[in-house]
């Protein structure tokens, strides 16, 4: 039976686009991303008004390829002020799935909270054959709505499965399965709305993180370099020039680079930049000092975060520190 609307848990939505949003024309192959309305979305789902009394505001209608800085501040603004809301018990933020592993990570490291933020999205078009957006959407406001889910950061929730902001990633571009937990697992599963929750996350997060982005209107500039067989150091160099404060490479292996390119990263930290090797794997840690002299060259390792996450990292630190230890203590402790 469900529970009567009186005592139905408050849920806000905070939609800013994405497939979940798309349409496609006839049997297209392509589609537009974020062209319906959340509110079109949530008429889908009639079955979501025996869950939760949904409020909704739309904060962007984007493809999250286009996520930049000032939409994530703007978020994280109006996540803060949901969640502060005592009448609110969690948070769903509609979004491309995309970017959907930065914003998430971003928020966690962001928000003061210890209510559940769930960001959902759908690998398929909600006109496509088989939609998969409905059932997310539906699934993410069973989790926003259980108190149980408190102290566990941002989450997402797609395919069934309920991921943690700093373990999830995007791994395939098109399979509904496409996000997988890289290293410590699951936050859960969520079959129909029925919650099966696993242990919380041990890194901190949310209502336990030093990050705070109230007051800011922009973020520290940090560029990815990718490498590969037979990189220069033009990259490096020219990230150097354009003005970012710090440089995250996609190492190959255990986060490598070739000479020329370790030279201009070496360059980079004694102009004050701020260099983190990540991997460009997929998975794994990078440790200190394995191949590359971390301690000599005042590098920085990524430990399990992959270069999209070791960025969002490396930009909020900078907002707190240049000393490459300091940040190095917070990759290992977010
Ligand atoms: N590229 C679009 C986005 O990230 C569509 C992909 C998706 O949502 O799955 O918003």
């Amino acid at each position: 039976m469900p529970a009567s609307s009186s005592v139905l848990p408050s849920v806000r939505l905070l939609a800013t686009g994405g497939t979940i949003a798309g349409a496609q024309a006839n049997h297209a192959r392509g589609y537009k991303a974020a062209a319906f309305s959340i509110n079109a979305l949530i008429a889908a789902v009639p079955q979501l008004t025996e869950l939760a009394a949904l409020d909704v505001e739309q904060v962007a209608a984007i493809g999250s390829q286009d996520m930049d800085d000032a939409i994530w501040l703007r978020l994280a603004a109006r996540t803060q002020a949901t969640v502060d809301t005592p009448t609110i018990a969690g948070v769903v933020i509609s979004h491309g799935t995309d970017t959907m592993e930065e914003t998430a990570f971003f928020l966690n490291l962001v928000v003061r909270t210890s209510k559940p933020v769930v960001l959902v999205g759908a690998m398929r078009p909600a006109t496509a054959i088989s939609a998969d957006g409905p059932m997310n959407l539906y699934n993410a406001v069973a989790v926003a709505a259980q108190p149980a889910v408190s102290g566990r950061g941002v989450l997402v929730v797609a395919n069934d499965e309920i991921h943690f902001a700093r373990e999830v990633a995007k791994t395939n571009t098109t399979q509904l399965g496409t996000f997988r937990a890289t290293h410590r697992g699951l936050a859960g599963l969520v079959h129909a709305g029925r919650l099966h929750l696993y242990a919380p996350p041990v890194r901190r997060h949310t209502s336990d993180s030093e990050f705070s982005v109230d007051g800011l209107s922009s973020l520290p500039r940090v560029d990815i370099v990718y490498a590969h067989a037979g990189m220069g150091r033009e990259l490096i160099d020219a990230a150097v020039r354009a003005g970012a404060r710090g440089i995250v490479i996609a190492g190959v292996g255990d986060g490598n680079l070739a000479a020329p390119a370790l030279a201009a990263a070496a360059e980079a930290v004694r102009a004050g930049l701020a260099v983190v090797r990540s991997s460009r794997t997929g998975g794994g840690v990078v440790e200190r000092n394995i191949e590359v002299d971390d301690d000599t060259l005042g590098f920085i390792a990524a430990d399990e975060l992959n270069p999209q996450k070791a960025r969002v990292l490396l930009s909020l630190g900078l907002t707190r520190t240049r000393d490459p230890l300091a940040l190095q203590e917070m990759f290992f402790t977010y």
